[in-house]
C-alpha cells in the first residue's frame, strides 16, 4: 500500500469512527507483531512451529503438560521483553478519549493493559498468559512459581499444592470451553456496537470469528485491517490491507489524537 492509499484509508477509518457512537475494536496477534511477539499463520509464525497443543491432550497425559510448559518458557522470553506497539498505543488512546466503546481481544499477552486500556474496557476472551491456574480449584499460580517446581521436580509439569489439580497457563486452548462472563460481555458489546473494527486477525478462530459476523448482521459497520485477506473480507465496508502500526497512527493524526502513552 502507497503512502496516499494509507492517507486515504486513514480518512475514510477516521471518518467512519468520527460517525459512530460505539465502536469497538476487535483485535488478533497481528496487533502484536509490531512488539516482537509472532503471531500463529504468518509465514514463521508460532503455528508453522509448533501445533498448539489442544485441551483434551493437555488434561490427558503428563506429557502433554511439560511439554506445554517447556514451550510457553521458550515462548515467554519474547513475552517478557514486549512493549506496546503503536497500534497498541493509538487504540488506548482512542479508548480514553471516549471514540472506542471497548476493545475485544484474543491476545493473550497483556500488551492492552499494558497500554493503558483500564480492565472495564477491555475483553480477553482467550485469557491472559501471564499466569497460571489449577484448572480443578481456580487457585491462582504465579509463573516464577510454576518455573521453579517444574525445574525442581527435573523438568516435570507442577500440580495444584491445594487440590493436586492439573496447573495450566491462564489461556483458552484449542478444545477448551470459552470463559462465558467474558464470551457473553463481549457478545453484548458486539450486538450494542455500530462499528466494528477488526485489527490483526485471521479471522478464522472460532466462535470468536463469529463476533464480526454477529455484528454486521446486527447492523454496525464492519472494518478489517489486515496485511492478508481474510474470510470475512466480502462482507466487510472496508477492508484495509495495510501495516496496522503505520494505518493507526494515520487514523490517530486524522482524529486530532494526542499519544501521550
Ligand atoms: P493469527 O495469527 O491467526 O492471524 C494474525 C493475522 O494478522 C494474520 O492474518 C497476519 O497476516 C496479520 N498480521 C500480522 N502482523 C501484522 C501487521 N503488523 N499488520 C497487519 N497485519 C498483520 O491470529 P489470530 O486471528 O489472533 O488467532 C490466533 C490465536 O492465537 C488467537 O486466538 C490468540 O489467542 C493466539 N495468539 C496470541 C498471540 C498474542 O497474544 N500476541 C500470539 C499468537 C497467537
Amino acid at each position: 500500500m502507497s503512502d496516499a492509499e494509507l492517507k486515504t484509508a486513514a480518512r475514510d477509518l477516521a471518518s467512519l469512527i468520527r460517525q459512530s457512537s460505539h465502536a469497538v475494536a476487535f483485535t488478533g496477534a497481528g496487533l502484536s507483531t509490531e512488539s516482537g511477539i509472532p503471531d500463529f499463520r504468518s509465514p514463521g509464525g508460532l503455528w508453522t512451529q509448533n501445533k498448539p497443543i489442544p485441551f483434551q491432550a493437555f488434561m490427558a497425559s503428563r506429557e502433554a503438560r511439560t511439554e506445554a510448559w517447556r514451550r510457553k518458557f521458550v515462548m515467554d522470553e519474547s513475552f517478557r521483553s514486549a512493549a506496546p506497539g503503536r497500534g497498541h498505543r493509538v487504540l488506548s488512546a482512542m479508548a480514553r478519549a471516549g471514540r472506542l466503546a471497548g476493545i475485544i481481544t484474543q491476545n493473550i499477552d497483556n500488551l492492552h493493559q499494558d497500554s493503558g486500556v483500564a480492565a472495564d474496557r477491555l475483553v480477553e476472551l482467550h485469557g491472559n498468559g501471564s499466569y497460571a491456574t489449577c484448572l480443578a480449584c481456580a487457585r491462582r499460580y504465579e509463573l516464577v512459581w510454576v518455573r521453579e517446581r517444574f525445574d525442581v521436580q527435573g523438568g516435570t509439569a507442577p500440580d495444584c499444592e491445594a487440590c493436586g489439580g492439573p496447573v495450566k497457563s491462564a489461556t483458552i486452548s484449542f478444545g477448551q470451553a470459552m470463559p462465558e462472563k467474558e464470551m457473553q460481555r463481549a457478545t453484548r458489546w458486539t450486538l450494542e456496537s455500530d462499528l466494528f473494527i477488526c485489527i490483526g486477525s485471521s479471522l478464522v478462530v472460532y466462535p470468536a470469528a463469529g463476533l464480526p459476523i454477529a455484528a454486521k448482521q446486527n447492523g454496525a459497520r464492519l472494518v478489517i485491517v489486515n496485511r492478508e485477506e481474510t474470510p470475512l473480507d466480502d462482507i466487510a465496508d472496508l477492508v484495509v490491507p495495510a501495516e496496522i502500526g503505520p494505518l493507526l497512527m494515520a487514523v490517530a493524526t486524522e482524529l486530532g489524537l494526542g499519544l501521550d502513552c
